[in-house]
């Protein structure tokens, strides 16, 4: 990751080089870097619905990623500890903003915006580059194992977790991710975890119900 001292965001290496393209991982400092008029947004559910943004701002109805190859039309999503993802296909110049949290990675909803970038621009999942943007890590995200069962089908070794357990969100979702074909080298991961670096995000688990939120968002430029 690299950061715009500028905008306060922070911005995937390889994503940075397309200049078809603009991006940023939103900080605390950053604030609501775009307007809810210059970008278009969901009400986020934990789902694995994936909405295909064709023009209109504000917010579009209810999902957790967006995909879009509109020019100039930005797309973003808002977290504080969930796993924000951005998706670009530099052949066929469309994007994806997903957003991730536990109930999200379970649904596989990086895998359901992938497929989706394949049905709507014919994207190949093998000229994707993705970028998971920073959350909480596996040194701060402690669930129980009623959530740790639920991802025995991504982790079989949390099957049987029987106490409480640590799970690597960004980590899982780089799988999700390479499971549909996305090449390893494409696929960065910030490893930021937002509930260590209280100066630099958001946290819910660190802040509760008080926490504000980030905006991730990616566009094809005008
Ligand atoms: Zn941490």
């Amino acid at each position: 990751m690299i950061f715009d001292p500028i905008r306060k965001l922070y911005q995937d290496e390889l994503l940075a080089q397309f200049d078809w393209l603009d991006h940023g991982f939103g900080t605390r400092t950053a604030g609501p870097w775009l307007g809810e008029d210059q970008h278009a947004a969901l009400h986020q559910i934990h789902s694995d619905i994936v909405v295909k943004a064709e023009g209109n701002r504000g917010r579009l109805g209810a999902g957790d990623a967006l995909i879009t190859d509109v020019a100039g039309l930005m797309v973003g999503v808002r977290t504080a500890d969930c796993v924000p993802i951005l998706l670009a296909d530099p052949l066929r110049h469309a994007v994806a903003a997903v957003h991730a949290g536990w109930r999200g990675t379970v649904a596989r909803i990086a895998a359901r915006a992938v497929e989706a970038m394949a049905c709507e621009f014919g994207t190949r999942p093998s000229d994707l580059v993705a970028a998971i943007g920073p959350a909480i890590g596996p040194c701060c995200y402690e669930v129980g194992p009623d959530v740790a069962n639920k991802f025995a089908g991504l982790v079989p070794e949390l099957a049987d977790c029987r106490g409480p357990a640590h799970l690597d969100l960004p980590e899982i979702n780089r799988m999700i991710l390479a499971s549909t074909g996305v090449p390893e080298a494409q696929i960065h991961a910030a490893r930021l975890c937002t509930r260590c670096r209280a100066e630099d995000f958001y946290s819910f688990r660190r802040e509760g119900e008080r926490a504000g939120r980030m905006l991730t968002a990616i566009g094809v430029r005008s």
